[in-house]
């Protein structure tokens, strides 16, 4: 079966009691067992039966497992968004003493966990330049529990080769965790890139026109004790587990991710190449433009599509703001992927509360618009840009 098959073929783990088609919102808290011993056996882990929503619930299983389906992953936990998912995964991985080797170019939530949250319980986070391999040699040593990346970072649109940070990591025995929420993690297979554990905000692509908050960790099994500790410890302790409606609007998403996802890579490529055109854009930075730096790489990896995420840069912070302003159809709003365009500014926004000169070491510029590409007509986002850019 190919994919866009399998996003809605994928068999119930048990049959429903009444057929139903599409798997139903489980909308309760515990389940019931016929006696005491299959019951010491579902909470001993004997058998697979749920027990009590926080762990295991059948809707949000389905959920799992058809993204275990088309991923090939061993395990796979649904979370309730995707900073869960980055979290609990690297709240299994580390511990104190250990150090997680990462870039700059992150997502802020992220950079604020691991430099701020993670290092006041004695995890060190070293910050490298990802695409400077013999940095990032340097900076893995045997208490490296991760190395860290986005597969395309936001803003910065920075593509690294899994394969060499694979290399680095598995030779000092850590583990290569991505990030693959800018590119649905359909189009690729990140395990064979030499990842261990992707996690992936599902908000975005995948909830369906920006439904519900969540997030997946999808572990292919190569990392030892990982998918236990997972269950067994994160799940129960910390209860960031995904709600059933929440799953059971993010399979609806997944089932039309495939025909979304063309139109908005298609929609995305497009106006990039328009939007050059426009005298007041500096630079259009897209990694499917051909002659972006990157291109040649993420064809390479991530295959013929490169994501809904574009960035323009205008004269100045100003230049941006009028910009923002004038915008009639494109809504000034953060988040990616929505069905509907959004365009941010993200030095004053998302990195707004970072200093200047973070922001700088970040890369983050002040003439930088990110515009996430939705489902309109590709015509009338182009004339919605062009009005509030030009003079
Ligand atoms: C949005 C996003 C996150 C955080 O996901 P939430 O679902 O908002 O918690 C993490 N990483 C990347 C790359 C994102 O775009």
């Amino acid at each position: 079966m190919k994919k866009q098959t399998q996003a809605i073929h994928t068999p119930f783990h048990r049959r429903d009691a009444y057929d139903a088609l599409s798997m139903p919102v489980y909308n309760a808290v515990a389940f019931e067992f016929d006696n005491a011993a299959v019951m010491a056996d579902a909470f001993c882990q004997r058998i697979d039966a749920p027990d009590y929503s926080r762990v295991e619930n059948p809707t949000v299983t389905h959920f799992e497992e058809t993204v275990k389906a088309l991923s090939g992953a061993q395990n796979v936990i649904a979370l309730n968004a995707g900073m869960a998912a980055i979290s609990n995964t690297l709240l299994a991985l580390a511990g104190a003493g250990k150090n997680i080797v990462t870039s700059r170019h992150l997502f802020g939530n992220t950079y604020s966990l691991l430099t701020d949250s993670l290092a006041r319980f004695g995890v060190e986070t070293r910050l490298a330049d990802l695409t400077h391999l013999d940095e990032v040699r340097s900076l893995v040593d045997d208490n490296t529990c991760a190395v860290f990346f986005e597969i395309i970072t936001n803003p910065q649109l920075e593509v690294v080769d899994p394969r060499q940070l694979a290399a680095i990591a598995h030779a000092r025995g850590a583990a290569l965790v991505a990030d693959t929420t800018i590119i649905p993690f359909t189009q690729f297979s990140a395990h064979d890139l030499g990842v261990d554990i992707e996690v992936v905000s599902s908000t975005k692509y995948l909830s369906g026109g920006a439904t519900s908050l969540g997030g997946l960790v999808i572990d292919y099994g190569t990392v030892e004790g990982f998918g236990t500790r997972m269950k067994n410890e994160m799940l129960f302790n910390f209860g960031a587990y995904m709600t059933p409606q929440v799953a059971y609007m993010q399979k609806l998403g997944l089932e039309t991710l495939a025909a979304r996802y063309g139109v908005q890579s298609q929609s995305a490529l497009e106006l990039a190449r328009r939007l050059r055109d426009l005298p007041a854009v500096r630079r259009v930075n897209y990694v499917g433009l051909p002659d972006n730096p990157y291109h040649a790489l993420a064809s390479e990896l991530y295959g013929a599509s490169f994501g809904a995420m574009l960035t323009i840069d205008l004269e100045s912070r100003e230049a941006c703001f009028r910009a923002l302003d004038r915008l009639q159809l494109i809504h000034r709003a953060t988040n990616l992927f929505d069905n509907r365009t959004l365009a941010i500014h993200p030095a004053s926004t998302i990195f707004g509360l970072f200093s200047e000169a973070q922001r700088a070491e970040m890369h983050v510029a002040d003439t930088t618009i990110r515009l996430s590409v939705g489902l309109e007509c590709v015509d009338d986002l182009f004339e919605d840009l062009r009005q509030a850019i030009s003079d």
